[in-house]
């Protein structure tokens, strides 16, 4: 089974910050495989703006770089200087006027215009301005704003301003990559193109839902911005409520960007204030593997979060009396990314054997994309009617052959939605300030009572207080593996 390529229309693709850690990441690379894998059409264009002086022979050079360093796999040589073909680059200063002419002149009014602000938000408004005081858009044209989208409730609300000022809602794409990954999309298609699963999606068949991002990595080169902003701002605003939201959405009439968005901020709305024993924030702690927070961070009394678990609940017809319980941190012992919905126990077990068995699906992420069904089933042999529990095993790559499993990085898939005109797994202005508006008061009570991140050891499961946290519940957190 080999995944259809529609090719997009014509666009010319603006990267400010185009030099950028971000761009050359990312981006270029993400770039270049959908133009291996015929989704560029012929006149389509990518414009590198950023500080630096160079021209575009230049940035050709630093882009087959980025790529050869970045790629998976070696890129072949011959499609990468097609690709590069495709580059231009003009050197810009946001926040004067150095480069804006240069661009009028080279960017096209008959293909899509989209501008990806690959930069810090501290320019958005500057570019969004310049923009449109350049006459480079119209009502067809189309930004695209990286995260940290803001860093309480006034700071989203203030860029949301300053998006809006210059352009409509319809044409603002705020990345949330989490969102363009294959298995959060099939996560969407389990539930809603299954008769399965539905009709016990809710508070009377499922125990509860757990939702994990474990990183391996420590916030390395980060640091400076990390302190200033920590896990729950860093990940859990964004990345694990985009995953809430669309486990815990009702069904959106259509699959439609409105009708998504719709059900979505449904969601956030009805989170509840989250009490603060309902919260374990974590720092991790020097080991042999490496430095402790504090020191990466240079900062011997920060007070900043590299972990956090929530309980959360959520106050509607559906999940009234189903806590979700949410994790995220660094230096954990496994990078992986999961959702688990638990199911209840049987009312009755006629076997009589005892034993607790629960219907478990795991949706995981990262690594290994893939969904697992865990049913109960009789243990073969004879000796009597002994049940174990199995997992029905739903890899992808299993089911579908290598060739079937969508290797599209999220940023790809995502960008192509851009020249698309797709903004089902964009985030809506409101939705951000929803998240922030439940975000902030639990970072204002933590603040205002001083707690103190519990150490937790690098390559562990997080802090024992997390573990208490779900203990008290008669609950046990899912293991962080693989
Ligand atoms: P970076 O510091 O590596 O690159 C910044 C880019 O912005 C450079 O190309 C620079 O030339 C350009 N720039 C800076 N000031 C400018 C100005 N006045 N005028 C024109 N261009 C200017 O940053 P990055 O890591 O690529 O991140 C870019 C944005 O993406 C940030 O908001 C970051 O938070 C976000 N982001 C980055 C990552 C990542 O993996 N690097 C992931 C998610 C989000």
């Amino acid at each position: 089974m080999v995944s259809r390529v529609i090719p997009v229309q014509p666009f010319d693709l603006v990267i400010f910050g185009g030099t950028g850690d971000l761009a050359r990441r990312k981006i270029l690379p993400g770039l270049f495989r959908r133009f291996c894998a015929g989704q560029m059409p012929e006149k389509a264009r990518v414009i590198g703006a950023a500080r630096a002086d160079m021209d575009t022979a230049g940035y050709r050079a630093v882009v087959r770089d980025a790529i050869i360093e970045f790629s998976d796999e070696t890129p072949d040589d011959a499609s990468l200087g097609k690709f590069l073909e495709h580059l231009e680059y003009v050197p810009i200063d946001a926040r004067g006027e150095t480069g804006w002419r240069e661009l009028a002149k080279l960017v096209r009014a008959d293909v899509v215009r989209a501008f990806y602000f690959s930069v810090g938000p501290s320019l958005f408004a500057d570019l969004a301005e310049r923009l449109n005081q350049h006459g480079l858009t119209d009502e067809d044209s189309r930004i695209v704003v990286e995260k940290p989208f803001g860093r309480d409730l006034d700071s989203a609300k203030s860029l949301n301003r300053d998006l809006a000022a210059f352009f409509h809602e319809k044409q603002i794409y705020r990345i949330d990559h989490y969102l363009g990954k294959e298995t959060v999309q099939n996560l969407m298609a389990v539930r809603f193109g299954n008769m399965l699963f539905e009709p016990l999606w809710n508070s009377q068949y499922v125990d509860h839902i757990q939702i994990t991002v474990a990183e391996t990595v420590g916030v390395g080169g980060r640091g400076e911005y990390y302190d200033k902003s920590g896990a729950m701002r860093d990940m859990v605003q964004n990345h694990l409520m985009q995953l809430l939201c669309l486990i815990a959405m009702e069904p959106p009439s259509k699959f439609e960007p409105d009708a998504v968005r719709d059900e979505k901020l449904k969601v956030i709305r009805a989170l509840d204030e989250v009490e603060p024993h309902h919260i374990v924030r974590g720092q991790y702690e020097a080991s042999e593997k490496g430095k402790a927070f504090r020191d990466e961070v240079g900062d011997s009394r920060s007070r900043t979060e590299s972990y956090v678990a929530l309980k959360v609940g959520i106050s509607n017809w559906r999940w009234a009396g189903t806590p979700f319980y949410l994790r995220t941190g660094k230096r954990l012992k496994a990078r992986s990314s999961e959702i688990t919905v638990v199911f209840k126990e049987l009312n009755h077990s006629i076997f009589g054997d005892g034993g607790e068995h629960r219907n478990v699906l795991s949706i995981r992420l990262q690594p290994n994309e893939g969904i697992t069904l865990g049913v109960t089933i009789k243990e073969p042999g004879l000796g009597g009617m002994r049940l174990i529990d199995v997992p029905l095993d739903m890899s992808f790559a299993d089911a579908l052959g290598d060739e079937g499993v969508d290797q599209t990085d999220a940023y790809e898939r995502l960008i192509m939605d851009v020249i698309r005109g797709n903004q089902t797994l964009f985030m809506r202005g409101d939705e951000v300030e929803a998240a922030w508006a439940w975000t902030d008061p639990i970072i204002r009570g933590w603040e205002a009572r001083g707690d103190v991140p519990k150490p937790y050891e690098c390559a562990s499961e997080g802090p024992g207080d997390a573990v208490q946290m779900l203990a008290r519940d008669r609950r046990v957190w899912r293991k962080v593996s693989p």
